[in-house]
């Protein structure tokens, strides 16, 4: 150490020598002049290659990228490839029967309730869409049976004007809600200090914990706190980071678990560092992260612990139960100060609702929004939400009591072992394999032999809906109730086996058509053209133009 500080040390002597030589034969007004044009320089240098909340790499390749995009004839170009590609998007995604048209503005007449149902019945229904009842769409619907369709409409239906904003009106939906949270909180073994709140989905949960992380570490003088995450963690972390001006540090997934890998989030650990984020299990590959080891960390540091469980959130408390023990990820591993569990996903609710819950108050403080002065009266809100929906309440908690603890062991374990089974024979399958330790609910499936992508498109030739996943190239089947039906997961297993064989008699070929998108778009080095597209697409979701 001593060694490097008299390098230092001299080098500094010869840096003022040489200022000081060069400086002798000057004027005051030219030195001046220099050390504007340097510093000038500097801050120049400084600003454009970094950012709070991006690496140099990423910097350099951002402003190279949109240097050489800035170039006239370039930025035509794109403009166009782009435009051509929004219009295609929409062409393809959402097409309209032939002498359809979209309505733009409100009918000049109110329609009768007979109206208004005969339209949706002949120009809306009859959209088609894919069947996911059949059970060939992954994950997406849950359960959707007739049953619990017909319980929430009831409740909605009883339940359509209340708003937990105002509780003293509807003290019914309150109490529903309170309910709801400890039910969720009892089930991942909170202790008495246990807290949480209702959100409108996984997405608002993790906003939620991570808008009281960023507080808190403010509070310790941090401008632009780091969430540390492993690459599988939700891209919910990346909108969190983007919305609170958070830096999203993301460590890799061990090559083989394909957890996160705790020792790499050690060395990413500062004194910026608010949260460490681990998966129960994650969405890619289904695979739980080490839970303890995170924790243990930060339990050690000090640092706040958040387990996503906002997918397993509804089977992972019942494997055990089910047949099926975990490694412990609940309130019960010292360290973990809060979990995001879905009621809407494995939950079996209509979508618009999931629980936040904190070991703690003090973590869930900082999430509560209190305007005092307000000129509309002293303004309390626990999320983001002003005014909520209480009928999503109602149908959340009729859906937890209809199903009790039975019902989700029983769930849980159709579930498993129809994740298990799929897995297991996908994973036989030459040509292919199987990512990590599928446990829970999901079967992520990749190949060293052909492109992966192709298989997906065959199977969605077939009729089925997976999910594509990327970096690596991978798809996954999420395991719904729907996939527990009798020959859904035979056919599944039956279809992938086909297609398999199929390919491998021409392993070295490209894909071609929509399975392509997936290579190509991961293999532009410019991520700020594929977020352009997907702009693009989101612009076509709104598209209300004529489709010619
Ligand atoms: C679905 C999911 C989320 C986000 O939930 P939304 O309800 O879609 O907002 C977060 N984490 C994981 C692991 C998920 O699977």
């Amino acid at each position: 150490m001593d060694e490097y500080k008299e390098i230092a040390l001299l080098y500094a002597d010869e840096t003022r020598r040489k200022v000081n030589e060069l400086c002798s034969g000057l004027e005051a007004w030219q030195i001046i002049a220099y050390s504007v044009g340097v510093t000038l320089l500097l801050n120049w240098l400084y600003n454009f290659l970094c950012h709070p909340r991006l690496t140099i790499k990423q910097r350099i390749v951002q402003n190279f990228f949109k240097f050489v995009k800035s170039l006239p004839i370039i930025k035509d170009k794109i403009k166009a490839e782009i435009d051509k590609n929004v219009s295609d998007i929409a062409r393809d995604l959402f097409p309209l029967k032939p002498g359809d048209s979209y309505i733009t503005e409100l009918p000049a007449k109110g329609l009768t309730r007979e109206n208004i149902l005969n339209k949706v019945n002949k120009d809306y229904k009859p959209m088609g869409g894919i069947d996911w009842k059949g059970g060939k769409v992954s994950g997406c619907v849950y359960a959707g049976t007739d049953e619990l369709a017909a319980l929430a409409a009831t409740m909605y239906e009883d339940f359509a004007w209340t708003n937990p904003l105002h509780p003293d009106v509807f003290p019914d939906v309150r109490k529903m809600e309170a309910e709801i949270v400890a039910m969720t909180l009892k089930m991942f073994n909170a202790s008495k200090s246990g807290c949480g709140t209702m959100t409108s989905g996984g997405t608002e949960s993790i906003l939620m914990a991570l808008a009281s992380y960023r507080d808190l570490a403010t509070e310790r003088g941090i401008e632009y706190p780091e969430i540390i995450a492993p690459v599988s963690a939700h891209a919910a972390f990346d909108k969190a980071a983007h919305y609170f001006r958070m830096k999203l540090v993301h460590v890799p997934l061990d090559p083989v678990t394909q957890q996160a890998d705790v020792r790499a989030m050690r060395r990413k650990i500062n004194k910026r560092t608010a949260v460490l984020v681990g998966s129960a299990p994650m969405f890619p590959f289904g695979v739980m992260d080490p839970i303890e080891k995170i924790a243990e960390l930060g339990d050690y540091y000090n640092i706040p612990v958040h387990v996503d469980s906002c997918l397993g959130g509804f089977l992972v408390p019942f494997m055990e139960k089910a047949g099926f023990p975990l490694a412990p990820f609940d309130f019960r591993v010292k360290g973990v100060t809060s979990i995001s569990a879905d009621t809407h996903k494995y939950g079996y609710a209509p979508k618009g609702s999931s629980v936040i819950m904190y070991s703690e108050k003090k973590f869930r403080h900082p999430q509560f929004f209190v305007s005092p002065d307000w000129t509309g009266g002293i303004y309390a809100t626990p999320t983001i939400g002003g005014s909520r929906a209480g009928a999503i309440i109602a149908a959340c908690w009729a859906t937890m009591m209809y199903f009790g603890e039975d019902g989700y062991v029983e769930n849980t374990r159709k579930i498993v072992s129809t994740t298990r089974k799929v897995a297991e024979e996908v994973g036989k399958i030459p040509g292919l394999f199987v990512y990590g330790n599928p446990e829970v609910s999901v079967v992520g499936v990749g190949s060293k032999v052909f492109n992966i992508y192709r298989l997906s498109g065959a199977l969605t030739e077939r009729g089925w809906n997976l999910n594509s996943l990327q970096f690596p190239s991978s798809f996954h089947l999420c395991v719904t109730l729907r996939q527990t039906f009798p020959g859904v997961a035979e056919q599944f297993i039956q279809d992938v086996k086909e297609c398999t064989e199929e390919i491998m008699k021409t392993p070295n070929e490209k894909a071609s058509g929509s399975a392509a998108l997936y290579g190509t778009a991961q293999a532009i080095p410019d991520r700020s053209l594929v977020t352009d597209m997907a702009r693009g697409y989101l612009d076509a979701y709104y598209s209300t133009d004529p489709i010619e």
